[in-house]
């Protein structure tokens, strides 16, 4: 019986996690190795004000009858469907997001909606020579101006780059077959039910916030022969002619493995591992992680506005993004007569807010805030400033061909699963990296050749599809 091998998992968050409960489920006794103090990773949940918040808007979504059935099984009954209500704040305006292509008219104004329509019709007929960029795809599916009312200032601020350096996978990964006409349709015809991907309207959300899916999962490894392993950050993985055989803990410490499934930094992983190529460590030096600032502010209130989020347009707020966690589900409010609202600002690291003081964070999250209008004259009571290194990968143009060099030295490593966010340097959802660390588990339980790096990009395409809905899986 192949039980009998020893499997280290470094990182607990959805990818990690998922990879160790279903290796728990099958029998392994799994290590998992975690370097902060809780489990969860950017999907964890806090305790703050005598609430439960998470790190920013945590919308749970997938396809994927997998993954769909896992959440399930982790979750059981103790989720709620969540009507999503989202805008946009742009010129003082707030739109709904997805569009309503009246309610959007009306806030335009007739002359702006009659640009957005005449560029759109420029670019059926003149298209937009593309270069690879997320500007020039956008452009090409919706026309100039609306590419720069509901496109470029917020991708901007969230990538510190211009739309032109940023690449199209990032628009191809989440915009994916969305076209106007689509959006268009969708929202006249379809009675707002659309089903494509990022304009679902209804989303199971756990009662304790959505790191209770990883706190569960957690537990379970625990329960069965497994072990998480917190504040235990991992140094190196080891390996000797292209074979993995121990992991190097942050003291030093050696501990032997015949497998190990990384979702830490994949940066951090190739930069400490021997035998890696020096053309594969330029590579590496190459990929680049854009960082989160999150802003906690407690309102003196209830019934703020109604959004579970809001995306922040305007380009004389630093802010990208607006959560109200009391929309989310009653629960994790827990009674509190007051509201939590986070701010997101994004940072790289020598930028000047990155290294603003957790006091000026506040000062700047408040006044920003303000100036939306959405809180009128509520008492802000109170601050607090979560800062996270490495959010996202920024899918720089040109990010693909290092990518793919990393990719090819790490594939042929054997006894290594690379998974995860920032662990394979893919711009996941908690589903994404759900599914990951289920296939990473499949590859060694059952022997599987799962190809890890195709998910979130090609694979969802064609797997069996269903929703979850308040009755439970909904099979399509
Ligand atoms: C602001 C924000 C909003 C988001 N909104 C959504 C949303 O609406 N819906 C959604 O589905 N997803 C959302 N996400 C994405 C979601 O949080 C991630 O996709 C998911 O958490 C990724 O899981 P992961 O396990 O791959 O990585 P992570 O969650 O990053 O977990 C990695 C873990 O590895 C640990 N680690 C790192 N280095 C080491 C080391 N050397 N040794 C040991 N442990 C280490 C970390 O501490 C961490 O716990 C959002 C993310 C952010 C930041």
């Amino acid at each position: 019986m192949s039980e009998t091998k020893k499997i280290a998992v470094i990182g607990a968050g959805p990818a990690g996690l998922t990879a160790a409960y279903e290796l728990a489920k099958k029998g392994y006794s799994v290590d998992v190795y975690e370097a902060s103090s809780e489990v969860g990773g950017l999907s964890k949940t806090i305790d703050l004000w005598n609430q439960k918040v998470d790190l920013g808007p945590h919308r749970f979504f997938s396809n994927d009858t997998k993954v769909n059935e896992l959440w399930l099984e982790v979750v059981g009954k103790d989720y709620r469907m969540v009507d999503r209500l989202t805008r946009i704040y742009y010129k003082k305006k707030f739109y709904y997001y997805p569009l309503k292509p009246f309610d959007a008219l009306k806030k335009l104004g007739l002359g702006t909606a009659f640009v957005c329509v005449m560029s759109y019709m420029k670019e059926r007929i003149f298209p937009v020579k593309k270069n690879g960029s997320f500007e020039t795809w956008v452009i090409g599916r919706f026309g100039y101006k609306l590419f720069s009312i509901f496109f470029k200032t917020y991708s901007e601020k969230l990538w510190g780059i211009s739309c032109q350096e940023l690449d199209e996978d990032f628009a191809a990964q989440r915009i994916k077959k969305l076209s106007l006409f689509k959006a268009v349709w969708n929202a006249l015809f379809s009675g707002g039910k659309t089903k494509h991907k990022t304009l679902v309207d209804q989303f199971a959300y756990p009662l304790q916030g959505t790191g209770m899916v990883y706190e569960r999962m957690e537990k379970f490894v625990n329960e069965h022969g497994g072990k998480v392993h917190l504040n235990t950050a991992i140094k190196k993985v080891n390996c000797k002619n292209g074979t993995v055989n121990s992991i190097q803990l942050a003291d030093g410490t050696v501990q032997e493995f015949d497998h190990v499934i990384s979702s830490m930094p994949i940066t951090h992983l190739v930069n400490n591992m021997d035998e890696v190529p020096e053309e594969v460590i330029e590579a590496n030096s190459s990929l680049k992680f854009r960082n989160t600032i999150l802003v906690y502010l407690k309102i003196e209130g209830q019934d703020v506005f109604p959004d579970n989020w809001l995306y922040v347009h305007a380009n004389d707020l630093q802010m990208g993004r607006i959560t109200n966690f009391c929309n989310w589900v009653p629960e994790i409010n827990q009674g509190e007569k007051s509201t939590i609202v986070v701010a997101e600002y994004w940072a790289y690291e020598q930028d000047k807010l990155w290294q603003s003081s957790s006091e000026e964070l506040i000062e700047l999250g408040k006044k920003e805030l303000r100036k939306t209008g959405l809180i009128k004259d509520l008492e802000i009571s109170q601050g607090h400033v979560v800062k996270i290194p490495k959010c996202y990968p920024v899918y720089a143009r040109g990010y693909k061909e290092p990518l793919k060099k990393v990719e090819q030295h790490l594939t042929k490593i054997s006894g290594l699963s690379v998974i995860g966010r920032y662990g394979a340097f893919k711009y996941n959802n908690q589903d994404h990296s759900i599914l990951m660390g289920l296939l990473a588990a499949e590859n060694i339980a059952e022997n599987k050749n799962n190809n890890l790096w195709e998910i979130n990009t090609d694979y969802e395409d064609y797997q069996e599809k269903s929703t979850i809905t308040e009755s439970g899986l909904n099979k399509e």
